[in-house]
């Protein structure tokens, strides 16, 4: 049986004015896969990112997710699309300082239209999951650095996605809640998620890849696959 691709992007190209940002990549990740993208400031990764992310539209080739073309796709679709098929998880967070910690995870799915009570519920079996359950009354600001990655990460499976995308996830935390998220990235993924990771972080490349991309000066420039030493 042929194996399921999550994510399928040629010929991708992407200018800002004079700048190309992405030139002719082209990139495949099957189910269950993670992949890791690395390269210096600057060379296209968040671009790429946000290119299967639908939160930014090619100047030219294709991006396609779980079947979806998203370059055909009008604004309606692209948001439709960013709140059911794919998580995202950021550098710092992204969470909403007015919010607890089970409505920051809760809305996700309210906002595509299930019930609060239904939602609430689902928050926080993922909590639960995630062993922040007992955090689930409190405010960010409140939360340690890992515990907010950790409610993000609940937030961005809250619509069970088919692609988990992050964006230096473990960027802005010490090394020991960096490893946590580590641990907990390896373990969704070993549940079955496809994930695409953006880091700097090797030690976090190199742990939790099954496949390592390199990139500079908006292309990739190589790809390897790797045995994970977790
Ligand atoms: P990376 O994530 O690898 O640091 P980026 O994808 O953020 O790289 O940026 C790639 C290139 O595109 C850089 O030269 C950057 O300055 C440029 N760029 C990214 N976003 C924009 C934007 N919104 N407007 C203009 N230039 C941008």
């Amino acid at each position: 049986m042929r194996e399921q691709v999550v994510v399928r992007v040629s010929g991708l190209r992407k200018e800002y004015g004079d700048t190309v940002a992405l030139n002719a990549v082209s990139l495949e990740i099957g189910a269950g896969e993670v992949v890791t993208v690395m390269g210096p400031s600057g060379c296209g990764k968040s671009t790429l990112l946000n290119m299967i992310a639908g939160l930014n539209r090619p100047s030219a080739g294709q991006v396609r997710v779980h079947g979806d073309d998203l370059v055909a796709m009008n604004e309606t679709g692209l948001a439709l699309f960013r709140r059911r098929r794919v998580g995202m998880i950021f550098q710092f967070f992204n969470l909403i300082d007015d919010l607890p910690a089970i409505d920051n995870v809760a809305l996700a799915t309210q906002l595509t239209g299930t019930p609060a009570r239904q939602a609430r519920r689902r928050a926080l079996e993922l909590l639960d999951e995630l062993g922040i359950a007992d955090r689930k009354n409190v405010y960010p600001a409140v939360l340690g650095g890992g515990e907010r990655q950790r409610v993000a990460v609940a937030r961005a499976l809250m619509n069970r996605p088919a692609l988990l995308l992050a964006d230096e996830p473990t960027g802005a935390l010490d090394s020991h809640a960096g490893e946590q998220v580590m641990d907990l990235l390896i373990d969704l993924n070993q549940s079955g998620q496809t994930l695409l990771l953006v880091t700097h972080d090797e030690r976090l490349a190199t742990r939790c890849a099954s496949r390592l991309v390199t990139m500079a000066d908006g292309r990739i420039t190589g790809e390897r696959t790797l045995e994970r030493t977790a």
